[in-house]
C-alpha cells in the first residue's frame, strides 16, 4: 500500500543517503529510537511529570539549535518567547510546505522520521501550552501525509493525543493541513493567512507568529527539520547535540543534495562540514565532471565558484562568504552549465511565484527578467544594464516585505560576480 511503500521508499523521488563508513545507509543520526524500541518516551517524559517544560527550553537553549527552515532563529528562544505569552488559546504549527527548487529533504524526513516530527510538535505544543497543532503539508506529499496521518492514528491509540493524554488531564490534538499550493504558502504568516481561508499572502512583520499568529493568537511555528532534531536533544541533552558539528559548528544537518553528482540523495552531516565534504559524500562529481558552481541553500543561496569548497555549511559562515544555508539543498553544476541561464531561471521562477502583494517584488522580479533575457538577445549584458541589475537587486533585497523578493535576485548577481570581467554567457529564454 501507499504507506508502506512510502516508508520502503519507493515512491521516495531520489535515493536515501546517510552517512556511514560508505556514506549510506544506518540509522539517521538524529533519531534517538533504535528500529523496534517504544517510541515517544521523550513526550512521555513530559506530559507524566518526569521532565519539566523549564528543563526541555534549557536544553534547547543550551544546544544551540536553529530554525532549520532557512531563518535560523534560535529554537530555545522562539518557544520561550510564546511560552511567556499571556494565558489563553496558542497554536502550533509544522511547516512542511517544502517547495523550493531543488529542496527535498523535508519530504525524506517525513517518510522516514515522522514519528519525530510529530513528537518534536507534540513537545513544543507542551512547552508553551498550545492544545491544537497542525503540520500544514505540500498537496504534492501526498505519500508522506499518509506516513504521518498513519502516525497520527498510532498516537490516537496509544493516549497521546486527545481529551486526557497519557492520564494527564492535559489535551493535545495534532490534525493535518493539506496547502492547497503555492511556493508562497511556506512563508510562515502567508501560511497563516491560508489557514485561516483567507488569499495566502505574508503579513507585514512585525508582529511575528510568536506574538501574533493564527487568528490573532500566539503561535509556534517550526520547520520539519527542526521539529525531528529535538527528541534527540532533549534527551541526549545539548553537549551531546554541539559535539555532533565540526569546525566550531554545533548540530547536525540534512541537506538535500542534487545536479551534476555521483548520488544525488539526502544526506544528514555534522554541521559546519565544507562544501566539498558535502560533495564528496555525495559521491563527487558525477561522471569525472570538474565543478563549475554549488549553490549551497537552495535556489534562492548566491553561487559559490570552485575556489570555495573550504567555505564550512552552516549559517554564519555561508553568510560571511556571501551565500546562505537556506532550505538546505545544495544545487551541484558541472562546467558547461550556463550559470547565468541557470540564475535567470531561478529568477522566472521568483517572478511566477511572486504574490504580488508589495511593488518592489512584483514588478522588479518580471522588469529584472525581461531585462536579463532581452538584453542577451540582443547580444550580451553591458555596462549600464548590469548597473541597473544591481540597483533593482539592493531595492528588492531592502524594501521586499518577504524573503520571496529579498533573494529573487541574489543568484544573478552573484554569477555576475563571479564571471570577473570574462564574457557573460546566454541564457535560454524559456517563457
Ligand atoms: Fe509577495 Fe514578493 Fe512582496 Fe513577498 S516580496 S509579499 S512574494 S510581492
Amino acid at each position: 500500500d501507499l504507506v508502506a511503500a512510502a516508508r520502503a521508499g519507493a515512491l521516495a523521488p531520489v535515493p536515501a543517503a546517510r552517512p556511514g563508513p560508505d556514506g549510506r545507509g544506518g540509522p539517521w543520526p538524529n533519531d534517538p529510537y533504535a528500529p523496534g524500541e517504544q517510541r515517544y518516551r521523550v513526550l512521555r517524559s513530559l506530559v507524566t511529570g518526569e521532565r519539566t517544560a523549564d528543563a526541555v527550553l534549557t536544553a534547547l537553549e543550551d544546544a544551540g539549535l536553529r530554525g532549520m527552515g532557512g531563518a535560523g532563529f534560535p529554537t530555545g528562544r522562539k518557544w520561550k518567547l510564546v511560552a511567556a505569552q499571556p494565558d489563553g488559546p496558542k497554536y502550533a504549527v509544522c511547516n512542511a510546505d517544502e517547495s523550493e527548487p531543488g529542496t527535498f529533504k523535508d519530504r525524506q524526513i517525513l517518510a522516514e522520521q515522522a514519528h519525530l516530527v510529530l513528537e518534536g510538535l507534540l513537545l513544543g505544543m507542551v512547552v508553551v501550552g498550545a492544545e491544537e497543532g497542525w503540520v500544514f503539508i505540500r498537496h504534492e506529499y501526498g505519500p508522506e501525509e499518509a506516513v504521518l496521518r498513519e502516525e497520527i492514528e498510532f498516537l490516537r491509540g496509544e493516549g497521546l493525543l486527545g481529551d486526557d493524554v497519557a492520564g494527564s488531564g492535559r489535551r493535545l490534538s495534532v490534525e493535518i493541513f493539506t496547502s492547497p499550493g503555492g511556493y508562497i504558502l511556506g512563508e510562515e504568516s502567508a501560511l497563516l493567512e491560508c489557514m485561516e481561508g483567507h488569499r495566502g499572502e505574508p503579513r507585514n512583520k512585525p508582529p511575528f507568529p510568536g506574538t501574533y499568529g493564527l487568528w490573532g493568537r500566539p503561535t509556534l511555528m517550526n520547520s520539519v527539520e527542526t521539529l525531528a532534531d529535538v527528541p534527540v536533544i532533549v534527551e541526549r541533552g545539548a553537549g551531546w547535540w554541539q559535539d555532533q558539528g565540526v569546525g566550531g559548528s554545533t548540530g547536525l544537518k540534512f541537506f538535500a543534495v542534487s545536479g551534476d553528482v555521483a548520488r544525488p540523495g539526502v544526506y544528514c552531516v555534522p554541521m559546519g562540514t565544507t562544501v566539498g565534504g558535502l560533495l564528496e559524500a555525495a559521491g563527487g562529481m558525477a561522471d569525472g565532471a570538474t565543478l563549475a558552481a554549488v549553490q549551497p541553500g537552495g535556489a534562492s543561496s548566491n553561487f559559490l565558484g570552485p575556489d570555495r569548497l573550504d567555505v564550512r555549511l552552516d549559517f554564519d559562515t555561508l553568510a560571511e562568504a556571501g551565500s546562505m544555508l537556506g532550505s538546505g539543498a545544495m544545487v551541484v553544476m558541472a562546467e558547461g552549465t550556463d550559470l547565468l541561464a541557470a540564475a535567470t531561471n531561478v529568477l522566472r521562477f521568483f517572478r511566477n511565484e511572486s504574490c504580488g502583494k508589495c511593488v518592489p517584488c512584483r514588478v522588479g522580479s518580471a522588469k529584472a527578467y525581461v531585462l536579463l533575457t532581452e538584453a542577451l538577445a540582443d547580444g550580451g549584458l553591458d555596462e549600464s544594464r548590469r548597473t541597473v541589475l544591481a540597483e533593482l537587486e539592493t531595492v528588492l533585497r531592502k524594501t521586499s516585505i518577504c524573503g520571496l523578493g529579498q533573494v529573487a535576485l541574489g543568484p544573478v548577481v552573484s554569477v555576475l560576480g563571479l564571471e570577473r570581467g570574462g564574457a557573460v554567457a546566454r541564457p535560454q529564454p524559456r517563457d
